[in-house]
């Protein structure tokens, strides 16, 4: 583990293109051709290595990126797709057949609650949602049809961290794999290292960083990437969540500088998140010491990147955190949006926004108010102006007097 560094492991990699350019050639072709039939043949049955057949299945610039992706998270092989999504359903379909049964985090991304539940769920995959902070209720959700163990490394929106050493054993004795999103942690976490089967990415959001393309990533061994990209099984050839090779090339261009982005990221949302706490506001950041699970965070972690750019304040009612929202927008403080990880702070409103798929019952259960504020901390030069503005902006909605 020590030797292992995400961020030297994507610049060993060395692309040129076709004239001998700095970036790798773009591939705009949707098929190839073959100089023999009995090649393509051979290509569908998957017998040749380094044979292009069609885009849907893999081309150049997809493998580029999913390389530098692999690398990173320090797995044999990943598989770019279309969105974040595209890459969780893909998995879940290809590990999980009619009667398995899936155990979740129950604070998890909007979108992958709803699929689980009520996508998956039609299709007799059931899922049981558990508190993945506590070990005994993870184990004895376990029954003999569980296949998935599946969680947020940094849980959206509650920022609760799940222990993946200790859940890696766990899966490792049920014989489970775990898969984990590792979308709010990118270089700070590496989930394989400490035990996880699968990592996914929405590429979306840090990873990309500049809020201009939808994206997603599985990494995990050659066999897995293998099984997604069969040709008569592969949930990835079949369902046909193929990222657009030109979406590619921008975002391995972007990846290049995710080691500078989120250390800054990082440096900015520790500092607003010590001022918060110090004005006596209820926020919640992995790098602040009251936070319940900062020491966990602080032995996973791989301390040059911090604690990540996403920090919740919560304001307890609607009414406030709208207004302090708007207010903000209207200072130019950030933007009113859902999504993160990018230049500009954004912040939204959980409850009712990208965990507005949770129902209101079961959002109270788990702690998320109404109130919670999420805010992706931007990269922000001058974050201590940043600071005094935000500070003058709650004063005037009432929240610091
Ligand atoms: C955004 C997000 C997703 C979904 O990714 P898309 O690229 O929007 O499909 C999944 N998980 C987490 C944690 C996310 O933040």
């Amino acid at each position: 583990m020590e030797n292992f560094d995400a961020a030297n492991n994507i610049q060993d990699l060395q692309y040129f293109g076709e004239f001998g350019g700095v970036n790798p050639s773009i591939s705009d072709s949707s098929t190839y051709t073959f100089l023999s039939a009995k090649t393509m043949f051979d290509t569908f049955e998957g017998k040749t290595e380094g044979c292009y057949l069609y885009s849907r299945h893999s081309t150049p610039s997809n493998l580029y990126l999913s390389q530098a992706l692999a690398q990173m998270e320090g797995t044999e092989s990943a598989n770019v797709t279309a969105s974040g999504m595209g890459a969780i359903t893909s998995t879940l379909f290809q590990l999980c057949k009619a009667g398995d049964h899936i155990i979740s985090s129950r604070t998890i991304y909007g979108g992958t609650y709803a699929f689980m539940k009520n996508f998956l769920h039609d299709y007799n995959i059931k899922t049981s949602f558990v508190d993945i902070t506590d070990l005994s209720a993870v184990e004895n959700a376990i029954t003999e049809n569980t296949k998935v163990l599946f969680c947020e490394t940094v849980s959206n929106p509650l920022l609760e961290i799940a222990d993946l050493f200790e859940l890696a054993k766990l899966a490792k004795k049920h014989n489970l794999q775990l898969v984990v999103d590792n979308t709010f942690s990118p270089l700070s976490i590496s989930p394989q290292i400490l035990g996880a089967d699968i990592t996914i990415h929405s590429l979306t959001k840090f990873i990309n960083g500049s809020s201009d393309a939808v994206a997603g990533v599985v990494c995990a061994s050659a066999q897995f990437i293998n099984d997604l990209k069969d040709v008569n099984s592969g949930a990835c050839m079949l369902l046909g969540p193929t990222l657009d090779s030109f979406r590619a090339a921008s975002i391995l261009k972007n990846l290049r500088t995710l080691h500078i982005r989120m250390k800054k990221h990082s440096e900015n949302a520790q500092y607003l998140a010590e001022q918060f706490e110090n004005d006596g506001l209820a926020v919640k950041y992995p790098g602040l010491k009251s936070h319940k699970q900062h020491e966990l965070f602080k032995s996973m972690m791989n301390p040059e990147y911090g604690f990540g750019g996403l920090l919740t304040l919560d304001v307890q009612t609607m009414k406030r955190a709208n207004e302090l929202m708007e207010l903000m927008q209207k200072e130019n403080l950030g933007y009113l949006a859902v999504s993160l990880g990018f230049y500009k702070t954004l912040f939204s409103c959980s409850g009712s926004s990208t965990s507005s798929e949770i129902p209101e019952a079961e959002q109270k259960e788990m702690g998320l108010s109404e109130g919670l504020i999420r805010m992706s901390i931007g990269l922000d030069h001058d974050i201590k102006r940043t600071y005094g503005k935000m500070k003058w902006c709650m004063q005037q909605v009432g929240i610091l007097s």
